[in-house]
Parts: structure tokens; sequence; C-alpha cells
């Protein structure tokens, strides 16, 4: 079987490709945008961006890349419907709806509660543009209770065919959209586009993103170090977790084209960073706010608190220190950036289930 979609990682490993149905979501390759004045004031060598919050129309951010290939499977499945987990305010859920409902499969999304936000009530009310079916559960035994009931009551009662995406779309087979999302920069790079990168920051939820971009560049051959900014709680984000699914997705990849070397033949260049974590996940803290508002008023682009504020912080407060001083520095813009004050202003919280109103009330 023969696959027409373009991906870098596809020209590099053409076999992956006979294995690998995706499905076209994303516009790709995202840009790559300098900051000379950041770069300058913030006492880094050169700084660059790369705009994932562009990555798809009209739902963007990080989680696109791997649901290219996650929903992807699922509709080859011939799945009817979608399960994922996360967050009350998950981008990843969001994601996952409204392009699963482009494809017509129905969103059904397992919820847990998370701290009171805008950001939240955004995503929240955006999921009745999808026609999202939302529960929400009070902790994360009685979720996974929950999805267990839920996929029996679906197989018994309904006989739907349900695929299930693990949160954050965090598996090998999610991964590998970061893993082509490397190898996409590689040839940015190639192209002459920017210098090889000394240096990534980016945020870091269930390891996805970050573990997929330090296999790609260890295939590329790109020495770039990968700063993942934890902003989860640690049994979502560790360094086990990360050598896990690195070993997991190599391996995955190696099986489907052995011309992919084995994890034993890679270097992993990623640096777990814990220090800006905070309080909790979703709990902004001034500095988080504070490099969202600074990369704002440059860049022109949204960045929010509880991932890419706190990648970018982590980035300026090690440029405080001096040691990004004539580095090349690439910041991974991993949040979808489309303005949606116009279809939020039309929609009301009563719709969503009556679980989820406290997130509207103060
Ligand atoms: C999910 C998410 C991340 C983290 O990606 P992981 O692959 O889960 O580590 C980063 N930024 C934003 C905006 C996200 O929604």
């Amino acid at each position: 079987m023969h696959h027409a979609v373009k991906r870098s990682v596809f020209d590099r490993y053409p076999r992956l490709a006979e294995w690998l149905n995706i499905v076209e979501l994303a516009r790709l390759p995202t840009p790559v945008d300098e900051l000379p004045e950041l770069a300058r004031t913030l006492d880094a060598g050169r700084l660059f961006v790369k705009r994932d919050d562009l990555t798809a129309d009209p739902y963007g951010g990080n989680k696109v890349r791997k649901l290219e290939f996650l929903l992807g499977k699922a509709y080859v499945d011939g799945a009817k419907a979608v399960m994922t987990f996360g967050a009350a305010g998950s981008n990843h859920a969001l994601a996952t709806a409204i392009h699963a409902r482009r494809l017509g499969m129905r969103p059904i999304a397992m919820l847990v509660p998370q701290p009171k936000e805008a950001c939240v009530r955004r995503n929240l009310l955006l999921h009745l543009t999808a026609g999202t079916e939302l529960h929400l559960y009070p902790d994360k035994p009685r979720l996974v209770a929950g999805a267990a009931w839920q996929r029996t009551r679906r197989r018994l009662e309904d006989g739907v065919e349900l695929a299930v995406i693990p949160a954050g779309g965090s598996s090998p087979l999610g991964a590998t959209g970061y893993v082509n999302a490397a190898l996409e920069l590689a040839d940015q790079v190639a192209a002459g586009l920017l210098p090889c990168p000394d240096r990534l920051y980016v945020a870091c939820g269930t390891m996805g993103t970050c573990v997929g971009l330090a296999l790609g560049f260890a295939l590329a051959g790109l020495n770039t170090r990968v700063e993942a900014v934890r902003v989860t709680e640690l049994d979502m984000a560790s360094e086990a977790r990360g050598r896990q699914l690195f070993a997991e997705t190599a391996e995955f990849l190696h099986g489907l084209d052995p011309s992919v070397p084995a994890p034993g033949h890679l270097k992993r260049r990623l640096a777990l960073r814990h220090e800006f974590f905070g309080e909790g996940y979703g709990i902004h803290l001034p500095r988080d706010l504070e490099a969202a508002d600074r990369f704002r008023a440059v860049a022109g682009v949204p960045l929010e608190g509880a991932y890419t504020g706190k990648a970018f912080a982590a980035f300026m407060s090690d440029a405080a220190t001096g040691r990004l001083r004539g580095e090349t520095v690439l910041f991974w813009d991993t949040y979808d950036s489309h303005d949606w004050d116009a279809e939020i202003g039309g929609l009301d919280y009563h719709s969503l289930p009556e679980a989820f109103h406290a997130y509207f009330k103060e």
C-alpha cells in the first residue's frame, strides 16, 4: 500500500509509510521565525521559534502532529467513536475532539478536575462546537473505572467501534508525530533557514513531544539538547518515563523499518527540567504570565500559563544566567494561536453537563 501524505519521516524512511496510515490534518512544515530583539535583550546568541501554534486549521498546537498518526489508525480501523483522557481544560482532548469530528468520528472526553482558568472555560465551551461527549470524574482512579465501564457499555449496548487514545496522545505511535517534527526541523536546518540549534525549550506534559523530538534529532544526527520543561506531576513526566517512551518509540519504528536504528544505538539528549513546575498542574506562577506577556509583545503570538508560559520562563531564566550567550536557541511553541473569541461569544455553558458548570461560577 502506498501513502500519499508527504512527511519528512517518510522521506527518510519510506518503508514506514507502508505501515503508518496517517490522515492529513496538519499544514507542514510549520514556519521558523527569528526573534533578534528578544535574543539581544535577554542575552542569548540567536533565538528562533518553531510555530507549531500554526499546525492546523481550525485548531493547531502540538497535539495535531500526534493525531495525524493516532486518528489515522483509528480511521483505518473503522472506529466510529474516539475516547481520550485529560484534565478539564485539556488541549489534547479538545484537539482530538475537533479533528475526530472532522473525520466523522464521535469524540468522547474523559476528564478530571483542574484549577479554574479562562483557558479551561474556553476549551470546555469549544467542546460544544465539536459535540464532544464530556465526562468529569473526581480523580484518576475513578476516571480509570469510568473508562472501563464506558468501553464495556458501548461494546455491549451500541456495538460501536471505539478507538482509545492515551492522555496527551503520548504512545509510541503518537510520539512518531514529533519524530517527524524533528526531521522536519532537520530539513529546515539543511535548507539554511536556521543554524542547527544548540538547545531547544519545550513544555513537557505527557512527554510525547519532547521524547519524539529527542529521538528525531538522534536519527537526524543533530546535536540539539532538548530542555523539556516539566509542567505536570511526576507520574506523567519523569526521567524513567522519558527513557521508556524513547526506547518504546525507537523499538516500534525499528520493528516497522529495520533501517531505523534500535534504541541502544541512539543517543538521547533530553534534560527534564523540574524547577519551573511550581505548585501543581495548571497553577500559573507570576513569572509564567510575565514570560507569556513578554513573548506576545514581541512575537505577536499568545502563550498560556500552564505549558508554554513555563517553557518560555525557563528559557528566560537560563538566559539570565548568561549561559545561553553565543548559543542558537529554539523555542518550540506548542499552543494553538487561533483567536476563538467570536465563537465563544455565542456559546452558553449551560449546554455543558452540569458537572462542568462550577468552572463558570466564581
Ligand atoms: C499537551 C501540551 C504540551 C505538552 O506536550 P506533551 O507531549 O504532552 O508533553 C505542551 N504545550 C501545550 C500547549 C500542550 O497542550
